[in-house]
This record gives C-alpha cells, structure tokens and sequence, in this order.
C-alpha cells in the first residue's frame, strides 16, 4: 500500500491498477471513476500528444471501453467545494471569525500545516477536497438516487496527484467506511491501464461525462492551476454578497506563474486581500507572516506544487521543463473560456443536490457530510 505524501514524485509510487482491474472486473461491484481536472490537460502527453492538449472526450471514452460503469468528473465535486467554501468566507467575514481562511484542497499542504504550524490549525477551512466530497455525495445521494448499497459501490479517483491516495486513508474520512474513496490512481497510472487494455487513446471519439455527478463548470476547471481555487471561490462570494452579476469573471490579478502572488480584489465596498502560494518554501513565508500578525489576509490559496496541480507528481513527468506547465495552464483557462456556464452556484446538478437532499449550503447535513476537521500533529 502507498502511504507516501510526496507532492514532487521524488520517491518511487507504487501502482494500484491491479486494484481497478479487480474492481471492474467483479461482478457484484458498481464502479465509478471521477477525473480531477488537471488530468485532462496533461493525459495525452502519455501517448505522443502536444502539452496542453485537452483530452476530456477521449479520456471519458476510453474509461467507459475500460468497464467502468459510471464516468464522473471531479469537477462536480470542486464546484460543490466552491459552495462550501463561499459560504464559508462569508460566515467568518461577517461573524468576525478567523480570518484569513485557507484553501485545503491540496492534502500535501494539510498535511505541513499540521506537523510545521499546529498552531494555525483552525484557520484553514473545515471542506473536505473536491475527491472527497464527491466519494461521500456517490455513496449517499448518488446510492439513495439509483437504490444502491454504498457497500457494494467502488469509488476510483484518477488523480494528478500521488499525495491524495495518503489523503483517502485519513482515519477522520474512513471512519464511515461508506462515506469515501476507494481508490486513488495518478495519470501516469491511468495511461498505463489505457496501454495494457489496448485502447488506440488518439484515435478515440469523445464522449461526454455520465450524469448527475458529471456536470461542471468553468470555475471547477480552474482549480487544476494554481490561483484557481480561490478565483472560482470568488467568483461566487462576490456574487452572493453583492447580489449582483460580476461585471466580469477572469479575476486577472489572481493569475500568473509566481510562487507568492498578492492581489486586492474590490466586492461591492469590501476590498479582500488575498494571497496565493505554491510550493511549500513559499506557503512557509506566508504561514510565518499569520503566525507573526504580519499578514492581513482575508483569504489564501496554498498548493504544495509549484504551479498547482497541473504540475502533480502523478503527471506525466515535465522534467522541469516550464514550457510543457505553461500549456497545460494555457490549457486549464481555454476550457474554462469554453464552458457556457463558469460559476459554481450556477451548476444546475449542483443546485438540484441541495433542493432534493442535502438542504442550504453549509447547514446541518452538509457539516455533517462535506467538512471535516485536522489534526495538531508532530513537529518534524
Ligand atoms: Fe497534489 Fe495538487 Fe497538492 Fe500537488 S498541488 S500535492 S498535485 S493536490
């Protein structure tokens, strides 16, 4: 079993395709995969395709030739994060809590804080991560909807990541064992059970996701680059607080490719100041500056590899190269330009999961399944 929390893939993976093969392959099981939006852009570099090219319609293709019988996107989870997430920056704008709130959709970076500033343990936000989130919703609502045991459904999580399959295993979110995810597999190992079930990835057809846990929108995509949690989780608290259509959505001053970026943005009278950080020597600096009353953030944004998610150690390797993470970046905005609809709380799957089953965002039920809590751990 792979433990290891490393973000860079400097120590060896090991493999758990066997586990998927096994999984599909029984009879009794319902398998589902859900994809995390940074693998769409970087997955065809594995068979000869130019960085940054989008292969979402293949991708989904060739999981549905592989058996699965459902083929999600994690993107539905990260816009139902965003819910969270907006609301609750909100809460602690207006209670007065603490401030700043920080993003915890990289469990790298959950995990630093834990063991370097247990002292700052409160001040990330209580969400689970996109993949997570949607394991609890396919085993509860998804389960309910279709009249399925939770037991006999399997939950594969196609990552760029390697430090999510330590994050699946965290004795807070397998305490309900129907409450997760089951499997945890990178890109590199996606693409090589592609090549081991024979399938010609490049001359695939697209297809589309499966529904309801398939529908996304443009912010969720943003969250496979650095910078893009925060701008998809203001591009809905600022409506919410305003009541009022952004006049436009790219937060231009939250992108670019510099390891601290500082920006002011102005909601209705109310000027944030948020801070974004990739790479963990750079989270430091910014972790110091709060724990030292320096900083006066409102909100931050922290992924341990530099760059975001684009650049995971479970990606096809870029080997340094900037050039092959800045088409991916390139790659991230394009689908989000695409996308008809590019605000969280528009997702119309998303608004009908609240009306029919889990009731306001950030009330009772949705504590209760989408948040969870961390731990003051050993300095190290
Ligand atoms: Fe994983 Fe993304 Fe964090 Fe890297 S930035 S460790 S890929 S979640």
């Amino acid at each position: 079993q792979c433990v290891m929390v490393c973000p860079t893939a400097a120590l060896t993976e090991v493999y758990h395709t066997d586990k998927v093969w096994e999984a599909i392959n029984d009879p009794d099981k319902h398998v589902i995969v859900q994809t995390a939006p940074a693998v769409r852009v970087a997955l065809g570099e594995l068979f000869g395709m130019e960085a940054g090219t989008v292969v979402t319609g293949k991708m989904v293709t060739a999981l549905k030739r592989m058996g699965f019988d459902e083929v999600f996107d994690t993107d539905f989870g990260a816009d139902l994060t965003i819910m969270e997430e907006a609301s609750e920056l909100i809460y602690r704008l207006k209670n007065n809590k603490t401030l700043p709130i920080l993003t915890n959709c990289c469990p790298a970076w959950v995990k630093f804080i834990e063991h370097q500033f247990p002292e700052l343990i409160h001040v990330p936000s209580t969400c689970k991560s996109p993949h997570i989130m949607f394991g609890t919703i396919a085993k509860t609502y998804y389960a309910e909807k279709n009249g399925l045991d939770p037991d006999n459904i399997v939950v594969v999580s196609v990552m760029p990541c390697i430090a999510k399959k330590a994050e699946a295993k965290r004795p807070e979110l397998t305490k309900d064992a129907h409450n997760n995810v089951d499997i945890v597999i990178t890109t590199r190992e996606l693409g090589a059970m592609i090549k081991e079930a024979g399938i010609e990835f490049v001359k695939l057809p697209d297809s589309e996701f499966d529904s309801p846990l398939g529908e996304s929108t443009g912010a969720s995509v943003i969250f496979g680059t650095a910078g893009g949690v925060i701008e998809a989780a203001l591009r809905t608290a600022s409506e919410w607080m305003t009541g009022k259509p952004l006049d436009r959505v790219e937060f231009e001053e939250l992108r670019g490719m510099e390891g601290v970026r500082r920006a002011t943005v102005k909601i209705g009278d109310q000027e944030l100041k948020i801070g974004i950080a990739s790479g963990l020597g750079n989270a430091r600096h910014i972790l110091e500056d709060i724990r030292d009353g320096r900083a006066d953030y409102h909100a931050i944004e922290i992924m341990a590899c530099p760059g975001g998610c684009i650049a995971g150690g479970g990606q096809p390797y870029h080997h340094g190269n900037h050039e092959i993470i800045k088409k991916r970046r390139e790659a991230i905005y394009e689908e989000d330009r695409r996308k008809k609809v590019r605000k969280s709380h528009e997702n119309k799957e998303i608004l009908e999961l609240y009306k029919n089953y889990l009731g306001e965002p950030f009330g009772k039920l949705a504590h209760e399944l989408l948040h969870t809590h961390f731990e003051e751990r050993e300095r190290i």
